[in-house]
C-alpha cells in the first residue's frame, strides 16, 4: 500500500514544492507556443536562433589568446591556449547578450549544441594535455550576475563540454570548484586593469574540492573571451590548489583592437 513518501508507481510524491515546479514548467512550455520568438542575432521571426546566426557558431574552433593582454603570466611562459567558437562582434554578441542578460534562456541550448560539435574537434588536442579523466572547470559567476540570471549558464556550458568530450572517447567531468569571494562586482561594463582589479584574490577553488584537483589536467570553461582576465584569475587560482590548466574554451571571444580575427586550425598548434 502506499505511503505519504511512496507512490505505487515507484515515483517520488506530489509535494507541493514538486506540484509547483511541474506547473511553472508547463506554463514555460505553453509560452513557447504562443509567444512570438525572434533570432536575437537578426531578429528572424519564430526562430530561437536563425540558421544563418547559428552558422557564425559552426566552423571549427580557432586559438584567441593572442588577443587578450591579461593572459600574459608575466613568467615567459606562453600564453594559455584560448580555443573559441566565434567572434564577439555584430548577431553573435546580440545572441550571447540575450542569452545572459535579456531572459532568453532558450538561445543557451543553441550554445550547448555548438560547444557539442566544437569540442568534438578538440578532442585530439586536449587529450594530448591529460593525464587523466579531464576536469571541465565554468568560469564562477559573480553572486550578481548569478540572480540577474536565475541559473549557472556558464554551468551549463561545461556540462555540455564535458559531456561531448566523453562521447568522443575522453573522460571528462565538469566540475564546478571555483567560487567569487568577497566583494568582487560583476565584470560588465569594467575596462581591462579594473578587470583584474576587481577579480585579484577573489577567485578562489572551494576548500572542500582542493584536494581532489591536485595534480588534475583542467579545461577552463567561459563565456566570453575579453581582456583575459577572468580566465588568468581563474588559472592562478587552480595552479595554487595544485591542478594544471590545459587550455580554456569560450563562446566567443573580443577581436583585439586593429586586427582581424583569424581562424587558426585547431591541428597547426596544439596544447
Ligand atoms: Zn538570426
Amino acid at each position: 500500500m502506499p505511503t505519504a513518501t511512496t507512490r505505487s508507481d515507484g515515483r517520488a510524491p506530489r509535494t507541493p514544492v514538486r506540484m509547483l515546479g511541474g506547473l511553472v514548467g508547463a506554463v514555460a512550455d505553453l509560452g513557447g507556443l504562443v509567444l512570438p520568438v525572434s533570432c536575437p542575432g537578426c531578429g528572424a521571426y519564430d526562430e530561437v536562433v536563425c540558421a544563418e546566426c547559428l552558422a557564425l557558431l559552426c566552423g571549427p574552433p580557432w586559438r584567441c589568446e593572442a588577443g587578450a593582454g591579461r593572459l600574459d603570466r608575466m613568467d615567459g611562459r606562453p600564453l594559455l591556449p584560448v580555443w573559441t567558437l566565434a567572434s564577439y562582434t555584430g548577431p553573435l554578441r546580440e545572441l550571447v547578450v540575450a542569452w545572459k542578460d535579456r531572459g532568453r534562456a532558450d538561445v543557451g541550448g543553441r550554445f550547448e549544441q555548438a560547444l557539442d560539435r566544437g569540442v568534438r574537434e578538440l578532442v585530439p588536442a586536449l587529450r594530448a594535455g591529460t593525464t587523466d579523466a579531464l576536469l571541465v572547470v565554468p568560469a564562477p559567476s559573480s553572486a550578481a550576475a548569478r540572480r540577474r540570471r536565475g541559473d549557472d549558464v556558464v554551468g551549463r556550458l561545461a556540462r555540455a563540454t564535458a559531456r561531448a568530450c566523453s562521447t568522443e572517447g575522453l573522460a571528462a567531468v565538469a566540475v564546478p570548484v571555483l567560487v567569487r569571494r568577497g566583494r568582487g562586482r560583476d565584470q560588465v561594463g569594467l575596462g581591462a586593469r579594473a578587470r583584474s582589479r576587481n577579480l585579484a584574490g577573489h577567485v578562489v577553488v572551494r576548500r572542500a574540492s582542493t584536494s581532489s584537483i591536485r595534480g588534475r589536467s583542467v579545461l577552463l570553461l567561459d563565456d566570453v573571451l575579453t581582456t583575459g582576465a577572468t580566465l588568468a584569475a581563474c588559472e592562478q587560482a587552480l595552479g595554487l590548489a595544485g591542478a594544471v590548466v590545459i587550455g580554456a574554451l569560450t563562446i566567443a571571444a573580443t577581436p583585439s583592437p586593429g586586427r582581424t580575427a583569424g581562424r587558426v586550425e585547431v591541428g597547426a598548434d596544439p596544447v
